[in-house]
Order: C-alpha cells, then structure tokens, then sequence
C-alpha cells in the first residue's frame, strides 16, 4: 500500500505525527479529530484526514473515500460531544475569500450555540 502524503512544513501534519500535541478526540486509521486552538464557538473541533491534501481544489477523484470518513467522524463526533440533538455546523473554508489559513484539508465542526445565517 502506498504510504501516506505527508508534508513536513504542515502544522496539521505535525499534529497527525504527534510532534505538536493537541486535545484529540477522535482517531481512526484515516481521520483526526482535536479540539480547535482558538475556538470559535462552545464546542469548535476540526476533523482531518490523517494524510496531507492542501485544499477541497486539490481533490482528486481517489479522495472521495476519506471525504466522506470526514463526515462520518464528525457525526461521531458530534453525538460524543452531545450534539446530536441541538445541532451543528460543518465547515470546510476553500482559499482566500474563505479565510483559509491551514492549508491541511479540515472541517470544522462548531455547535453549542445558536447560530445565524447567512453566515457572513
Ligand atoms: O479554515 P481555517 O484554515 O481558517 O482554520 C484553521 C483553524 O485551525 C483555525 O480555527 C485555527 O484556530 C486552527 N488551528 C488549530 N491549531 C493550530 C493551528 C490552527 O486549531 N496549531
């Protein structure tokens, strides 16, 4: 099997290897999910996958597999977290106009408060 992409200079990498420590709470082969260092919200955590892809632009058909754990992981996430019930929001920011500023696919999933929408 071919080994994971994996970007040295990628701060998500980095928490995937375990070289930046980070309030995990969910892990499977594929996907990382950790608590966001600057929430935003109540409960503020970002979902990964386990291998370096920089943005939803650089998808590539191959990647519908660990697109769709992501999800799979957040609605584990949420019920763990007690969201199930109130609700959630999942975010995944694309470039500039987005505000991306890791360039290490994640959702964010945010809950715990009554939003708003639109959300701009
Ligand atoms: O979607 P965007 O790229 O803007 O989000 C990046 C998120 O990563 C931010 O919410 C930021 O707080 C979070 N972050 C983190 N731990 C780091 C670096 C960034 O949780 N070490």
């Amino acid at each position: 099997m071919a080994s994971k992409r994996f970007e040295e200079s990628c701060i998500f990498c980095k928490i995937v290897a375990g070289q930046i420590p980070s309030k995990q709470v969910y892990s499977d082969d594929d996907v990382l999910a950790f608590h966001d260092v600057n929430p935003a919200a109540p409960v503020h955590v970002l979902i990964i996958p386990k291998e370096h892809i920089p943005t939803i632009n650089d998808l590539q058909a191959s990647d519908a597999e660990i697109m769709g754990k992501l999800m799979l992981a957040a609605r584990k996430v949420a019920s763990q977290l007690g969201l199930a019930e109130s609700g959630y929001r999942l975010i995944l920011n694309c470039g500039p106009d987005a505000l991306q500023s890791v360039f290490h696919i994640h959702m964010h999933l945010v809950g715990g408060q009554k939003m708003g929408w639109p959300p701009f």
